[in-house]
């Protein structure tokens, strides 16, 4: 707490990490669906095909990166949990070693020796456990992974991304259009969703807006151009 009304700059670290993994997983849509797309586009392939395949993608994408992320953050978890549980049991049988393992690191950080020893053994007395966990293990207690959290996120942050090009494609009217103008307005579309969501997430952590909105849609260009030409070989006219 901070009585002074004028020292009021709050830290982003914090929210980098959802926000992180939010543009992640529309950028992940995006990129895909309007890759996968442009590729069944500049196939041939008929309308209601290429619509049915996006569907697909969304719904195998959603479901691909929610399991992903799952098994990623689940074993984090697990891993965080035994270290929590070994660590506890150290306490339980030396404390004394684990008092003055607590001591000594504080040493490292600047304190000197008396008053090392007395805020370890205040936050021994304090939360031993929490204590360890954050200053020997690296492990915030409040802030343990959570899977399914994780898991629903990416899966609805991929939708939202995957969406707007399944809604370009839907809106341009493709058969009228033809491929060619079809795969320019799906492209552009995509690398313009992309540089704004690249843009946004630099923004709100305070890094630089224009590079990260073009290393982004660079990608996505990258990504489009690599299916279109596995579309145009693939050449199905259906
Ligand atoms: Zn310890």
């Amino acid at each position: 707490m901070n009585a002074n009304p004028a020292y009021n700059h709050e830290h982003i670290v914090h929210r980098i990490g959802w926000l992180r993994a939010a543009t992640l997983g529309a950028n992940d849509g995006i990129i895909s669906i309007s890759s996968l797309l442009v590729g069944m586009v500049s196939s041939g392939a008929a309308a209601p095909v290429i619509l049915a395949a996006g569907v697909a993608g969304l719904v195998a994408g959603a479901a691909s990166m929610a399991a992903g992320e799952w098994v990623s953050v689940k074993s984090q978890a697990d891993a965080e949990e035994a270290e929590l549980a070994l660590e506890q049991r150290h306490i339980d049988n030396n404390p004394k070693q684990e008092l003055l393992e607590l001591q000594s690191l504080y040493q490292k950080r600047g304190l000197p020796e008396n008053l090392a020893r007395d805020v370890a053994v205040a936050l021994t007395k304090h939360d031993a456990l929490g204590a360890h966990a954050q200053d020997e293990l690296g492990i915030t207690l409040h802030s343990v992974a959570k899977p399914m959290q994780a898991a629903f996120a990416s899966a609805l942050t991929f939708t939202a991304g995957g969406v707007v090009p399944l809604l370009v494609l839907l809106l341009a009217q493709y058969q009228t259009l033809g491929s060619k103008a079809t795969v320019f307005t799906l492209a552009g579309a995509s690398v313009v969703t992309l540089f704004l969501t690249g843009a946004a997430a630099a923004k709100v952590s305070n890094a630089r807006v224009l590079r990260a909105g073009l290393r982004v849609a660079l990608w996505g260009t990258v990504s489009m151009g690599l299916s279109a030409l596995v579309g145009l070989a693939l050449d199905v006219k259906l």
